[in-house]
């Protein structure tokens, strides 16, 4: 499957704003943002004029995309069927991401970042009531079981995910039980939770020129 395999610290230094796409880097003083808070290349210092309205649209549309670890086709297909549903656009198009399998996993602390879970759930780590799932865009539901496979659990490195988990904090719509490697989604993601500074109004008039 097709994924953005460019500079991850680069793309946080081109929105100016901490992505958090590297895991346990992100909060250690190697954070190449909290090291050079300024854009990337020969120019990244410059003043620039003031943005045009487009380019705010798409550079906000650029941030959500590399949040979520997504290529433009995947995005604009998810913005097209947020666009289908009942209710705000911009909101349905932010739960249907949240709702993704790979950022469920990242959300419930086996993965330190949702590029790792999106490995995870690649690899077969990971079971949607009891079965195997493989499929990270595949959408998680009220009442479904997420579970590590029995035979990961002992995998230091998911552990201490799972150790670390509490300082970025577990949106109450996910239930976990550590000791049991499962997690409960207890009900659809909510937009409050959402704590990055998102503007998905700027993304539906992006898509909807
Ligand atoms: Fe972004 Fe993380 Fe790299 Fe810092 S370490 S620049 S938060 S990806």
């Amino acid at each position: 499957m097709a994924r953005n395999i460019g500079a991850a610290c680069r793309r946080c230094r081109r929105e100016g704003l901490k992505l958090y796409l590297k895991g346990d880097r992100c909060y250690s003083d190697k954070c190449s943002y909290e090291r050079r808070a300024f854009g990337p290349g020969q120019h990244g210092q410059a003043r620039f004029k003031k943005l045009s309205n487009y380019a705010v649209q798409l550079r906000e549309k650029q941030k959500v995309k590399a949040m979520y670890g997504m290529l433009e086709g995947q995005f604009k297909l998810n913005f097209q069927k947020a666009d289908r549903q009942k209710g705000v656009t911009g909101e349905n198009l932010l739960v249907m991401l949240e709702r993704r399998l790979d950022n469920t996993v990242f959300r419930l602390g086996f993965a330190a970042s949702r590029n790792q879970a999106r490995q995870l759930v690649r690899h077969k780590h990971i079971l949607v009531n009891g079965r195997k799932v493989d499929i990270p865009s595949f959408l998680v539901s009220v009442n479904d079981i997420i579970t590590l496979k029995e035979k990961s659990r002992a995998n230091s490195a998911i552990n201490e995910n799972l150790e670390a988990v509490a300082r970025r904090g577990i949106p109450s719509w996910i239930e976990l039980d550590k000791d049991n490697f499962k997690a409960t989604i207890k009900a659809m993601p909510n937009r409050e939770e959402i704590t990055m500074p998102i503007q998905e109004q700027l993304i539906v008039e992006l898509y909807s020129k």
